[in-house]
């Protein structure tokens, strides 16, 4: 498979080579030239186990990697132990709750409880693998605001030829993530806390990235969310999902908390390649500017001070990175049309496609809603009412609006994108209870902390990285 620009702009390249860049030179987004047609397959994947089915569909995206090695890498990736169980990825009835139409998938039973370790853990294994065959190295720099940060660096700890330079804002992260990720010691794992807010680090990040120089001389990568490789390593979890709903070759919806777009993007993705998916259900918070772009057509994403901070806080996002891949299909992968696109957003700082509206659900099975805080509190207190499961915040966002989806014979997965843990405060505003945690995480705040806090100044970064890097 090789793999093409948005915008039109790039050389056919393989898996290896779009896994180790960012954007694409010409500033669009890597996707396959083609896709494969996975419904001849997927009877025979039904018997399999999660890391094995991972190995023979992430074997389609990355078939510059023998599929001797990739059997392995999923193997390291997707084992018990590193997951709470040997199913990987469990489904979760709701019980009770909206006639008992809901199953959760389980998206969050990795080392940091949230749905970027699916992606992160097979991220870590094929960087240190192409890496080692190509003997370079790279310094992962990044900024997060939580949960991507910690999934990065739990799937890249102690991995060879690699080292992490991870940026967040200094005393704004809950205790619990700053825990998570302050308290690993692996020397090829930097936390860097910035007097300043998580867009300052971003702003820094940029900086530093923008700078060729700089980049070449310490070949600074990323792992943000519009890397192929993690939209690849989200299909698996679709099919494993759809092949486990046991619907004798008929349809599945799933409901998607999204935020950036990766998440669902990988449901399209699965879709086009013949997985029978009935409904997309994306699901938005008060940051509704995808919502808003399913309703009506019209995509406006809000400036920061119009992003608001809400009780599921990784779906604050007001400009989608990967929203852009899914325009390239409904343009009909017309590279111009895109880059038409993008300009005008650049220009008036929105684009309107609602002539395309009705298309959304018809050809691609998009619908959207959003949600608000009180909705969520509704929705956590009813699930754990009728059917005794807390759920985070963040897939309360999807309960809520997959209920409304729900259609007879169609069964709804919804994503569970984080587990209550993570964000407790929200759970005891709900229902008066603490979340349970996994036992391994019971002292979390109380281990020893490594970070080193610096002023909001990209050079001092610069000169950490110079003097760390070698
Ligand atoms: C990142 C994240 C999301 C949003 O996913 P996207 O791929 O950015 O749409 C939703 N919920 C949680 C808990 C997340 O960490």
């Amino acid at each position: 498979m090789k793999y093409i620009s948005t915008r039109g702009g790039m050389v056919p390249q393989s898996f290896s080579d779009v896994l180790l860049e960012g954007l694409a030179p010409d500033g669009g987004l890597a996707m396959p030239e083609t896709l494969p047609d996975i419904r001849p397959h997927l009877s025979a994947w039904a018997s399999l186990g999660y890391a094995e089915l991972a190995a023979e569909v992430l074997g389609l995206f990355a078939d510059d990697i023998p599929s001797a090695d990739l059997r392995r890498l999923t193997a390291e990736a997707y084992r018990e132990g590193v997951f709470s169980s040997a199913a990987i990825v469990p489904l979760k009835p709701l019980p009770g709750y909206a006639g008992g139409s809901l199953t959760l998938l389980g998206l969050s039973e990795g080392p940091t409880l949230a749905f970027k370790d699916m992606a992160m853990q097979f991220l870590g294994q094929v960087f240190e693998y192409v890496l080692g065959q190509r003997g370079q190295q790279i310094n992962i720099l990044g900024a997060t605001s939580g949960d991507t940060g910690s999934a990065a660096e739990y799937a890249l700890r102690g991995k060879r030829n690699v080292a992490v330079y991870m940026l967040s804002p200094h005393g704004l992260m809950s205790p619990f993530q700053r825990a998570q990720m302050y308290s690993l010691q692996d020397a090829n794992i930097h936390n860097i806390a910035v007097h300043g807010m998580f867009d300052d680090c971003q702003d820094i990040v940029k900086q530093l990235a923008g700078d060729l120089d700089f980049r070449r001389r310490y070949q600074i990568g990323a792992v943000n969310s519009i890397n192929w490789a993690r939209i690849a390593a989200q299909v698996v979890y679709y099919i494993h999902g759809w092949l486990r709903a046991n619907v004798a070759g008929g349809e599945v919806s799933f409901a998607v908390p999204s935020g950036n777009f990766g998440n669902i993007l990988a449901g399209h993705i699965a879709r086009s390649m013949g997985l029978p998916i009935r409904h997309l259900v994306l699901a938005t918070n008060e940051n509704n500017v995808l919502e808003e772009f399913f309703r009506i057509g019209i995509y406006r994403p809000r400036a920061s001070a119009q992003t608001y901070v809400t009780s599921s806080p990784s779906m604050d996002i007001s400009k989608a990175s990967n929203f852009e891949r899914f325009v390239y299909d409904l343009v009909g992968r017309d590279p111009e049309r895109v880059r038409a696109l993008w300009a005008q957003l650049a220009a008036e700082g929105q684009f309107d496609l609602s002539a395309e509206q009705s298309r959304f659900e018809r050809e691609f099975g998009f619908v959207s809603g959003s949600s608000t805080h009180q909705d969520r509190l509704e929705t956590i207190r009813a699930v754990h009412a009728a059917s005794g499961v807390v759920i985070d915040p963040h897939t309360a966002d999807a309960v809520k609006v997959a209920a409304s989806h729900v259609e007879a014979g169609v069964p709804m997965l919804v994503l569970e994108t984080a587990l209550p843990a993570k964000f407790s405060a929200t759970i005891v505003e709900a229902i008066g209870i603490e979340p349970a945690r996994p036992a391994a995480l019971a002292e979390l705040e109380q281990l020893p902390q490594r970070v080193e806090v610096m002023d909001n100044d990209a050079q001092a970064v610069r000169r950490y990285i110079e003097a760390h890097a070698g």
